[in-house]
């Protein structure tokens, strides 16, 4: 039988595809990888249909990449050669709310901004809101790509939510890791494991996650700053003097010229920071006098935004607002991670490159975790500029990784930083493959992705 036949046996006729305009949405992501359009997707609605996919990829060694948003950023849902997509997006049920126990368990295709909407009417929240993609990425991709947003200052990153997981490995087994416990001491840790494998060791089909409660009041404070570096060093003292703050929020000047381009915001074209504070009124009018103090020490003053204008909506069109600058263009990124003290060094290091070598850059992120987003523009059709654009990425993510840090904070490795990240993590990458060869004996499960 063949692969299409058997893939036929198992869904009924309008959840699998030959057709080329779903072949060409399923080829690629986000990235400014080129697309690779696979032979067929599928849209599984149940687990078993799931492991009866593989089981049905494995006579014929067919690479089978999971898609949930297909907002990766690093190419890592861009699918393999011949390859299948398995796409998630029907599996969007939340299954069950443990209110009282603040947890809840869902299906992997379930978005990011439509799980939080159901979550409200408990008073829970799901945190790690990954930005501008919240309205796009599914919580399956999110724990592959284990994703973070602009509240993980305060609330941590996707991968601290993860209970329990159920997976589909290479083989076509169902498995699951954790439990609804939330503290374990019980062998090896196989739910972080999946966190952030970007598809390669399996797929998710059931999630249990943590949440938090929604807090009690919010506040949003918005500075601006004589250089990027004295906004930097605001970064590291609020963090050193341990103040609870929710989000901080890097923007350079750049950045804030692309916002008003596109938007027509009228913003200073400045150096700024977004903050938020969470908690009842006394924390919060505490920690906003004791961040204006350090912000005032650097130099910096209070950011006056238009009445109207709320400073997560005008962070959420950073991505878009690069994607326009500048017509005929293709953005080359990094979101390098590393410790918070080296923010200045690592923000100061990428625009010294960036003037030396000619390169319209941008710097952003959610700097209050130690996370900073380097995005460069290049010529489309201009390979030795390219080549330049790309020199300067990879120098700022050696420095990363120099100061300590991390080839990716958040986007996931994926196809463009495979190079990089076998730097960083050499010695680890022989008992990484060991690894996924046990999930994955046939070599199909979402190849050539982190790591050949
Ligand atoms: C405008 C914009 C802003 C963004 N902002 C942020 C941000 O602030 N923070 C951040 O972290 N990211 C951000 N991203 C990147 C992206 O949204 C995240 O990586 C997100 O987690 C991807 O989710 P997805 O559902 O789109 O996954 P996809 O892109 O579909 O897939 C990503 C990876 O996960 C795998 N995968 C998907 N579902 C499953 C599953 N069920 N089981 C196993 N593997 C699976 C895929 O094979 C692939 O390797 C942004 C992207 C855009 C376009």
């Amino acid at each position: 039988m063949s692969l299409l036949d058997a893939l036929a046996s198992i869904v009924p006729p309008d959840r699998l595809s030959t057709q080329a305009d779903q072949l060409t949405v399923a080829g690629s992501d986000e990235s400014s990888h080129p697309p690779c359009p696979p032979q067929a997707v599928v849209w599984p609605e149940t687990a078993d249909e799931i492991a009866a996919i593989v089981r049905a990829c494995i006579p014929s060694r067919t690479p089978i990449t999971g898609r949930g948003g297909g907002s990766a950023l690093e190419g890592s849902a861009v699918p393999a050669a011949d390859g299948i997509v398995v796409d998630l997006t029907r599996m969007r049920r939340i299954v069950q709310v443990w209110a009282d126990d603040l947890q809840v368990a869902v299906e992997p295709g379930i978005i990011y901004r439509d799980l939080n909407n159901e979550l409200k009417r408990h008073g829970l929240f799901f945190p790690p809101s990954p930005g501008g993609s919240s309205d796009l990425a599914t919580v399956g991709g999110m724990v592959a790509t284990n994703a973070s947003g602009i509240y993980s200052v305060r609330y941590g990153g996707t991968g601290d939510y993860v209970l329990a997981l159920d997976v589909v490995t290479g083989t076509g087994e169902r498995v699951t890791f954790g439990s609804r416990a939330v503290k374990r001491s019980s062998g090896y840790n196989m739910v972080e494991l999946m966190v952030g494998s970007e598809g390669t060791l399996g797929l998710i089909t059931q999630l249990t996650l943590r949440l938090a409660g929604l807090p009690e009041g919010r506040r949003q404070l918005a500075y601006q700053f004589p250089d990027a570096v004295a906004a930097a060093r605001s970064v590291s003292e609020i963090r050193r003097y341990g103040l609870d703050v929710a989000a901080l929020e890097f923007l350079d000047d750049s950045l804030m010229r692309a916002l008003n381009r596109l938007k027509g915001y009228g913003l200073a074209e400045v150096p700024a920071l977004f903050c938020e504070i969470h908690g009842p009124d006394p924390v919060l009018e505490s920690t906003a006098e004791m961040v204006d103090g350090l912000v005032d020490d650097q130099g910096g003053t209070a950011l006056v935004l238009a009445d109207e204008i709320n400073p997560w909506e005008v962070r959420h069109w950073s991505t878009e607002a690069v994607k326009h600058y500048l017509p005929n263009h293709e953005i080359i990124r990094n979101d390098v991670a590393f410790p918070i003290s080296s923010l200045p060094e690592i923000v100061a290091f990428a625009h010294d490159q960036a003037t030396a070598h000619d390169v319209t850059l941008f710097t952003f992120g959610h700097v209050g975790m130690g996370l900073l987003h380097a995005l460069m523009l290049s010529p489309r059709d201009n390979a030795s500029r390219r080549r330049s654009v790309e020199a300067v990425n990879r120098a700022i993510i050696d420095e990363a990784v120099r100061l300590g840090g991390s080839v990716s904070g958040e986007h996931g490795i994926g196809l463009n930083l495979k190079e990089s990240f076998a730097v960083e993590q050499a010695s680890a990458l022989p008992l990484m493959r060991a690894i996924k060869k046990q999930f994955d004996p046939h070599g199909i499960m979402n190849p050539g992705k982190i790591f050949d």
